[in-house]
C-alpha cells in the first residue's frame, strides 16, 4: 500500500520551476533542465506541454 502511494506520487524534474515527471533513474525531464542544474531558473523552457513552469 505504501509502495503504491510512493509510485503514484512519482518523481519530478530537479529543475525547480519544472513540474514534469521523470523516470526513477533520471533527475531531469530534458536536456534543457539538465543544463539548468547550476543556474536558478524562474521559468522552465523544457517544451513539455504539461509543464507548469513554462510561461
Ligand atoms: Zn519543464
Ligand atoms: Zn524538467
Amino acid at each position: 500500500m505504501a509502495d503504491e502511494e510512493t509510485r503514484k506520487d512519482g518523481r519530478t524534474c530537479k529543475n525547480a520551476p519544472c513540474s514534469c515527471a521523470v523516470p526513477d533513474n533520471e533527475k531531469f525531464c530534458s536536456v534543457h533542465c539538465a543544463s539548468t542544474e547550476h543556474n536558478v531558473q524562474i521559468d522552465c523552457d523544457c517544451g513539455h506541454a504539461d509543464c507548469k513552469g513554462d510561461y
